[in-house]
């Protein structure tokens, strides 16, 4: 169910039969030359939604605000100063709380989010909230799999790469544009000097296109295997948070203890 497409007394009905809502996080941002810039968010909701028929939960409406300061130099980025960043999205989740929902999934869509978001988790402990958030990676669990493996013709992958080139052929192949594929994404590895370290620019240093792997193998076939092994596993992750009681239980525990040290 998609929260934009409902009703009021339709939505109400939603929230209380489901419990929750999906929050895919995508960004704006360059995907090679042939990529549209909103891919992440495009199939990161894409994913929601079709996950969301399988095992309902309600959908956030299409989201692309979070952590991509490295594509900052490319036309059509947009990113929000770090801290309005980390308060936006904290006051997205409390007016989705406010809505009645106990549990939050945050769907990432985005590599660049996978510190930011988990951190956004970490946050929930803070102060008490209405709901619980539970953080899931898209690309992490599907991509271990033996079927995702079986189904991609190349190794390297990262970026506009073969598998999310072949995904958006399956979801918007109007979008693609496969004749400006730029060669493959090779990493540049300029920081090899110094293993172990990260700095903001690390990205940019390997991937100065903002494009990683080769997506001239990528075809929409491709892609709906590949979108069919994300379904089934997030389908399945949505059905373990509508059970789960537990996250829920061990907050509702750890905020008394926390609140019996200010007595
Ligand atoms: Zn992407």
């Amino acid at each position: 169910m998609q929260w934009e497409q409902l009703t009021a007394p339709d939505f109400s009905k939603a929230v209380q039969e489901t419990g929750v809502c999906i929050l895919a996080f995508g960004v704006l941002e360059r995907h090679g030359d042939h990529l549209p810039l909103g891919t992440d968010y495009l199939n990161g909701h894409r994913l929601a939604c079709l996950s969301a028929e399988n095992e309902p939960a309600v959908v956030f409406p299409p989201f692309y605000f979070g952590q991509i300061y490295e594509a900052r130099c490319f036309p059509g980025t947009v990113t929000l100063k770090p801290t309005l960043l980390l308060e936006m999205l904290s006051a997205v989740l409390d007016e989705i709380g406010r809505n009645g929902f106990t549990k939050i999934i945050l769907l990432n869509a985005h590599g660049g989010n996978d510190a930011l978001l988990p951190f956004l988790t970490q946050t929930m402990l803070w102060e008490k909230k209405s709901y619980s958030v539970y953080y899931y990676d898209a690309y992490r669990e599907a991509s271990a799999t033996p079927e995702w493996k079986q189904t991609l013709q190349t190794t390297q992958h990262g970026h506009a790469c073969e598998c999310e080139t072949s995904i958006s052929l399956a979801n918007h192949p109007h979008l693609v544009r496969m004749d400006q594929v730029n060669g493959i994404g090779e990493s540049q590895d300029m920081l090899d000097e110094l293993p172990g370290n990260f700095s903001a620019i690390s990205w940019y240093a390997n991937y100065p296109q903002h494009y990683a792997g080769d997506a001239r193998s990528a075809t929409a076939e491709k892609g709906q295997k590949l979108q069919a092994i994300k379904v089934k596993a997030f389908a399945k992750f949505i059905g373990a948070v509508k059970r789960d009681t537990i996250v829920p239980m061990l907050e509702a525990e750890f905020f008394e203890r926390e609140s019996r040290l200010r007595k």
